[in-house]
């Protein structure tokens, strides 16, 4: 209690006693009581475990840590900037008062001590300069993309800046979204895909990938389930809040397959879009989430009907030759020919597809 006395002064920038509230006892109990803690007066009472002593200490405690290079550790980054109102209280509070501290240092002081006698919400243009709407408003823009985070391949010549926005946080699919999935695992989830993804095209090198300096995720009302466009991914807030089941993990097989578009070559327009389509399910289903609602293999009509059916049957032919899809992949760098299946695999796709199929009729 004594070393939150003394932090609590620190922030407060009350060096004199003159400046601090004249308490001449000070009590704790632990009580058995609904909630977590409240304080009246002097007494502060505990259910059971002792909180900090304010919100604002333990933001400020851990705030040092949220800079860019401890992104990867840091849970509790999401928090920043998410809020409906600056005068929300708790930890949506604590975030915003941190940003107006980090325009003026001592902001948090200064307004303890204007509101000894009064307040006025004309206290943050005093000090800020501008109206609290304003810096609220200024607050959210910062930090609409939640997270940004660079990270570094293998060699570590390249980076990639990954950015995760939720730009449907107040629809019903956008608070799913946040509830059952959420900003860290997202950003997680895209940066461990691209690292399967780039493993199973077997691009070790920078001069393997394709360079992108940046690929972004958002979450949108939609319709569809997700798209890709170059190197930006979108998911379906719609479809997170109708679907039924284990949406964590629909999504992360959905991840997987959107983010194979991000990476893979397409013969310069030129492969066949059921192509691009089965290489993106194979991705997903090489990494564990193919649904159960997928075609069993040996179904299907055309080779390159796409999705789970094309997948399917790029699985068998990487059976006959292991690392066969990544090998398409460098050959569609540039261009597309039927024939790469010809060179790959020494027979026509037409009869690979017919042989696939008698394979599986007798199964
Ligand atoms: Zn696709």
């Amino acid at each position: 209690m004594s070393s939150a006395t003394d932090f609590i002064w620190r922030i407060f920038q009350q060096t004199m006693e003159a400046d601090r509230k004249n308490v001449p006892t000070m009590s704790l109990s632990i009580d058995s009581m609904d909630g977590v803690a409240y304080t009246s007066n002097n007494g502060i009472h505990a259910g059971g475990a002792v909180s900090a002593p304010t919100t604002y200490k333990s933001i400020q405690a851990t705030s040092r840590r949220s800079s860019p290079e401890f992104c990867y550790a840091l849970g509790h980054w999401v928090q920043l900037g998410q809020g409906d109102r600056w005068d929300q209280g708790y930890d949506v509070m604590a975030w915003f008062l941190d940003y107006c501290e980090g325009l003026r240092n001592g902001f948090v002081a200064e307004l303890n001590k204007k509101m000894r006698s009064g307040y006025s919400a004309n206290y943050f243009v005093e000090l800020l300069g501008k109206t609290v709407d304003q810096l609220w408003s200024d607050y959210k823009a910062k930090y609409k993309t939640n997270w940004t985070c660079l990270l570094s391949n293998n060699n570590g010549t390249q980076a990639v800046e990954y950015t995760v926005t939720n730009n449907a946080a107040t629809t019903p699919g956008g608070m799913k979204f946040m509830n059952q999935i959420g900003i860290e695992y997202s950003r997680q989830t895209v940066i461990s895909a691209t690292d399967f993804i780039w493993k199973t095209f077997q691009q070790t090198s920078d001069a393997d990938k394709k360079n992108l300096p940046k690929v972004s995720l958002s979450i949108d009302s939609m319709d569809g389930v997700a798209d890709t466009v170059n190197d930006g991914v979108r998911v379906s807030a719609n479809y997170i809040q109708q679907y039924t089941g284990d949406v964590k993990t629909e999504f992360t097989g959905v991840l997987y397959h959107e983010m194979t578009h991000v990476w893979q070559w397409n013969g310069n327009g030129q492969t066949p879009g059921g192509l691009i389509e089965g290489i993106a399910d194979f991705v997903r289903l090489k990494a564990g989430y193919a649904p159960s609602h997928w075609v069993k293999p040996g179904q299907g009509n055309r080779w390159d009907q796409g999705y789970d059916v094309t997948a399917r049957f790029l699985d068998y032919c990487e059976g006959l030759r292991n690392g066969f899809v990544a090998e398409m992949n460098k050959k569609m760098r540039t261009g597309y020919s039927g024939n790469y299946f010809v060179e790959l695999l020494g027979k026509t796709v037409d009869q690979l597809w017919s042989d696939y199929k008698a394979k599986y009729k007798t199964n």
